[in-house]
């Protein structure tokens, strides 16, 4: 009696839960009728539960459940559960069919869930990732691609079912080299940048997320591609508009800048002091606009990876008493100090000098700028294993602290009063961190208002590998600076060590035109290229370097793995050397080369020692090897032991003027053939018209850049000719 009640109440417990579970049952007998039936499933079917208890499994409808059921039935108690997926009346149905022993028989449980909300959220899921305007892949944890969205099958131009279920490699089906280093579960994103040409031209960010769930469990990754194509072109249109425009503001600046200087040194006559102060502000003004676009230029230089680093080995203090010696002048007239503490061992740092000097200058010219009370500024220097620090300190208005964030980005600028009155543009600070962190150093500040402030920035110290050491093997090289140009940045790199240890600054490009632009930017001493370039413009190069008047110049040498040495001689190459490289052969032919192909000397004869620094700077910077002489006597000593190539001559000149040098010139047989180009801020002497027609050309001063360019160039070259 009381086991039947216990059968009893299990079988009421075993109701209560058929009745409350989410999921539908039915049980069957062996012969395959329905013995039992929950809520659930009566619902599911549409039927009263009544109908069907005793009867076949057939008579409930779907025929995918009862053939399956059978089969179960046939196969016995050790079959394993089969499911079953179909739609009823609308609805997503997953079955399982599972055995249960029955006395010696074998019945079926089948249990029925609705997945129909399952699938529409699913649905939903991925009309919403359809809908995205990134590609997306979707990789399971064990590497197979799960789902592709339309956007990503159409920017990789491969079919959604060729990836779909596949284990495709992600980088391989974005036409890149796969990844060794790639791991799909490594948190936090991982982008690589892919240029895609077909069914377009398109430039795609790839970017990679691991799915983890709640537990911590690796589910698979997520890939977005992210096309960047337009703001690419945005991005370069912006950096080519800026440099267009700067270098246009730049040309008529320059002679602003040049004639304003030139009144205010009387070349044109005296002026009084109204005129004076007058012009003064308008060359002041005219600084101020030279700098803002020179910031400008860098900025677009930085932004668009065309900023060229010469990294060296560098005396931290001689940069520092460089930048410091153009400000002590300017603090020293106001009672202000500026200190440097740097230790006598400070070790050296890499660096390139320029820019190294131009940051030192900005931040230096701010500690000015922004003590308008006055103090005084330190420059100190310390070092640890690794890095060198250089900091400024001074005692001027200082920053808040919700303004240090900003402080180093483009344009910002403290907004007060104070730092309104004293006016800049807020590039220097960007421009500086970008340098220097392309050095591979940092860059900061500490600051307390109305104390003052300390801006500070460190530079890796420099290897062993980067110390020139010229003089060790063998005879030093000629020195110079080398444009590598090597597709493969390995064997770029390779070029440069050995050329550096040889002396040489070396500037790197990688494809054509990036050569073109720096060989133009920079007149090397040497090109060394190898003709066989990405871009197959290897040959066309060298003929564009050799036919173009401002690099023709350069002597290039090529080295190359295909033996084509007539070919590139044919073309202008000086020198060939073949691949893998010798670096001794390659260092006595770059020594062969710069030292025979001396840059034509050009002598500058003018008194006035401002104009002739000035010229002879711009001479140097454009590769020519120049003479400075200061008076007609001189200029006759230096004429018999430099003998120059060309002379660049002043006709007012005390001890002996212009017209007696080239009387004196043209009479010596041994000078007579040297070109003379004769500039002069007044109106040449007619009287002295023969000796005026000896020269090769004349210049009016204030002189024009181009205009005396122009000038040296026709008469190097027509010398060359002759
Ligand atoms: P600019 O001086 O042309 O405004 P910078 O990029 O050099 O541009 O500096 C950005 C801002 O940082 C400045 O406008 C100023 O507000 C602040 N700043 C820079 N140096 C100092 C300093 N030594 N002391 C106080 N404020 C400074």
């Amino acid at each position: 009696m009381d086991e039947n009640r216990g059968e009893r109440r299990a079988f009421t417990h075993v109701r209560a839960l058929m009745t409350h579970t989410g999921e539908g049952f039915i049980a069957l007998t062996p012969e395959g009728d329905v013995r039992l039936m929950n809520e659930v499933a009566e619902e599911i079917f549409g039927c009263a539960r009544g109908e069907f208890l005793g009867k076949a499994i057939e008579s409930l409808g779907p025929a995918e459940i009862a053939k399956t059921a059978r089969s179960v039935i046939a196969v016995g108690d050790c079959s394993q559960p089969q499911s079953v997926s179909l739609v009823l009346n609308g609805r997503d149905l997953l079955c399982t069919l599972a055995p249960y022993h029955d006395e010696n028989a074998c019945g079926v449980v089948i249990t029925i869930r609705d997945q129909s909300e399952l699938a529409r959220s699913r649905k939903r899921a991925e009309a919403i990732l359809q809908s995205t305007a990134d590609g997306l892949i979707v990789y399971s944890s064990a590497g197979k691609i799960t789902f592709v969205n339309n956007t990503a099958a159409l920017m990789l131009a491969i079919a959604v079912d060729d990836l779909l279920g596949s284990s495709k490699d992600l980088w391989s089906i974005c036409g890149l080299e796969p990844l060794d280093t790639f791991d799909p579960r490594r948190g936090g994103s991982q982008v690589r940048e892919v240029t895609l040409e077909e069914p377009v031209h398109r430039v795609v960010d790839v970017r990679t997320d691991p799915v983890i769930d709640d537990h911590g469990m690796y589910l698979g990754f997520v890939a977005t591609l992210h096309d960047v194509t337009a703001e690419r072109e945005i991005g370069q249109m912006k950096n080519e508009f800026v440099s267009t425009v700067s270098h246009e503001l730049r040309t008529p600046l320059t002679s602003i800048k040049g004639y304003v200087d030139l009144i205010l040194d009387e070349e044109a006559g005296e002026i009084n002091e109204i005129q004076r102060e007058f012009l003064s502000i308008v060359k002041e003004n005219s600084d101020r606009l030279v700098e803002l676009i020179n910031d400008l230029l860098d900025i677009s230089r930085i932004e668009s990876g065309r900023i060229h680093l010469k990294v060296q080995p560098l005396q931290v203090a001689e940069r520092i008493k460089g930048a410091v010696d153009t400000f002590r002048a300017v603090l020293e007239q106001n009672g202000r100090s500026i200190t440097v503490e740097v230790p006598n061992d400070l070790p050296r740092a890499a660096g390139d000098p320029d820019r190294v000097g131009q940051v030192l200058i900005n931040f230096i010219s701010n500690a000015i700028k922004y003590s308008p009370e006055g103090g005084n500024v330190w420059v100190r220097s310390e070092s640890d294993d690794n890095f060198v620090r250089i900091s400024v300190t001074d005692e001027g208005i200082g920053i808040a602290e919700e303004d240090m964030a900003q402080l180093f980005t483009k344009f910002y600028r403290v907004d007060s009063k104070l730092t309104r009155e004293i006016g800049g543009t807020g590039l220097g600070l960007s421009i500086v961190k970008s340098i220097i962190e392309l050095l591979g150093g940092q860059v900061g500040c500490e600051s307390e208002p109305g104390k003052g402030s300390t801006f500070w920035f460190t530079l890796p110290r420099a290897s062993a590998d980067l110390v020139r050491t010229p003089t060790i093997s063998g005879p030093g090289g000629v020195g110079g600076t080398v444009l590598v140009v090597d597709q493969n940045p390995e064997v770029a790199d390779l070029v440069e060590t050995y050329l550096f240890k040889r002396g040489y600054d070396v500037i790197k490009a990688h494809s054509a035109e990036e050569a073109f632009d720096l060989a133009i930017a920079e007149s090397p001493a040497v090109i060394t290229m190898d003709v066989m370039l990405e871009d197959g413009k290897g040959f066309g190069l060298l003929q564009k370097l050799t036919e173009t008047p401002m690099t023709s110049r350069i002597p290039v040498v090529v080295l190359s793995i295909i033996c084509d040495e007539g070919r590139s001689e044919r073309m202008g190459a000086s020198g060939y050397l073949e691949k893998p490289i010798d670096k001794d052969k390659l260092a006595s032919i770059i020594d062969d080369v710069v030292g025979s192909v001396a840059s034509p000397v050009v002598m500058v004869v003018d008194d006035d020692k401002r104009i002739n620094d000035l010229l002879c700077a711009n001479l140097k910077s454009l590769g020519y090897a120049v003479i400075a002489a200061y008076d007609g006597r001189e200029a006759m000593v230096a004429v018999h032991s430099k003998k120059p190539s060309m002379i660049l001559l002043d006709i007012q000149m005390p001890v002996m003027d212009g017209y007696q040098v080239i009387e004196q010139l043209k009479t010596d047989p041994a000078t007579a053939d040297i070109p003379v180009v004769i500039m002069t801020a007044h109106r040449f002497d007619d009287s002295r018209a023969a000796l005026l027609d000896l020269a090769a050309a004349r210049i009016c001063k204030p002189i024009d850049e181009h205009e005396l360019v122009a000038r040296i160039q026709e008469v190097v070259t027509q010398k060359e000719s002759q």
